[in-house]
C-alpha cells in the first residue's frame, strides 16, 4: 500500500514509478498509474502482480509521460487481487482518476445508493464507490477540491484519497484519515506520498498533512483545508535522513 502524486514537468510517470518502487517494501499485490498524457487525455494503466508487470505493459503500450499523475500500489481488503480491482478507478464519465490506499467502512451502503440511482461498477472494491461520488459532485460543482471534501465527509473508516481530473491539468487532491499523506515541496513541481520515501529523489523539504485534511497541489501552489473548509497552516520541515 502505497500512494504517489505528481504535478510539474512532462515527467509524471517516471516520478510515479520511481516513487512506487520506493514504496515498495510496505507491501502490495498490484499496481497502477493514471497521468495526463501531453496532449491532455487522462490515461489509466493497472496490474496484478509486481510492479514490474505494470512497468513491463506500459513499456509494450506507453501512455504519455504528462505534467499530472497518481500512482498506487495496492494491498487487497475488498476484492481479489485482480487487475480490474487494481487502482485507479475511474469516475462514470471516465474523467475523473481516483487511487485510495485504506478501507471505506459504510462502501456497502453508498454503492447501493449509487446503484438505485442507475451507476455500474467494474470492480468488487470499497474504493469504487468514492470514485463514483467524487465524479458525480465534481460534475455538479467544477471543483475538484469541493467534490472531495464533500465526498470524504460521507466516508467511514480509514483512508488515504487522491483524485485528479482531466479538465484540471496540473492539480492533484489528497484527502486522509487514519492512513498517512505528505507532501513534498519542489521547485515548479510539488509531490504527494505515503511517505517521504516516495518523493526524496527529487526533494527535501516536505510537509506533514494532518488528521481529516485536505490538500490540493498545483505546480506553483500547496493549499491545505480542513474537513469542514477551515484553511490550515501547515509545517514544513527538512528530510534528514540519507536516501
Ligand atoms: N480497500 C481498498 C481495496 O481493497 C484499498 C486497499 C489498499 O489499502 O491498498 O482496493
Amino acid at each position: 500500500c502505497g500512494i504517489v502524486g505528481y504535478v510539474g514537468d512532462n515527467k509524471s510517470l517516471e516520478v510515479l514509478l520511481g516513487g512506487l518502487k520506493r514504496l515498495e517494501y510496505r507491501g502490495y499485490d498490484s499496481a497502477g498509474v493514471a497521468v495526463l498524457d501531453e496532449s491532455g487525455s487522462l490515461g489509466t494503466r493497472k496490474r496484478a502482480g509486481k510492479l514490474q508487470v505494470l512497468v513491463d505493459d506500459l513499456a509494450d503500450r506507453p501512455l504519455g509521460n504528462g505534467s499530472t499523475g497518481i500512482g498506487h500500489t495496492r494491498w487487497a481488503t475488498h476484492g481479489g487481487p485482480t487487475d480490474r480491482n487494481a487502482h485507479p478507478h475511474l469516475s462514470a464519465d471516465g474523467k475523473l482518476a481516483l487511487i485510495h490506499n485504506g478501507i471505506i467502512e459504510n462502501f456497502a451502503e453508498l454503492k447501493a445508493e449509487l446503484l438505485a440511482e442507475g451507476a455500474e461498477f467494474t470492480s468488487e472494491t470499497d474504493t469504487e464507490v468514492a470514485a463514483l461520488l467524487v465524479g458525480k459532485a465534481y460534475a455538479e460543482s467544477g471543483d475538484l477540491t469541493e467534490a472531495l471534501r464533500a465526498v470524504v465527509q460521507r466516508l467511514h473508516g480509514a483512508f488515504t484519497l487522491l483524485v485528479m481530473h482531466e479538465d484540471q491539468p496540473g492539480v492533484v487532491v489528497g484527502a486522509r484519515r487514519n492512513s498517512p499523506l505528505v507532501i513534498g515541496l519542489g521547485d515548479g513541481e510539488n509531490f504527494l506520498g505515503s511517505d517521504v520515501a516516495a518523493f526524496v529523489e527529487y526533494t527535501r523539504r516536505a510537509v506533514a498533512i494532518g488528521q481529516d485534511q485536505i490538500v490540493t497541489i498545483r505546480t506553483d501552489s500547496v493549499d491545505v483545508i480542513d474537513f469542514d473548509g477551515n484553511p490550515v497552516e501547515a509545517d514544513e520541515f527538512e528530510i534528514a535522513w540519507d536516501a
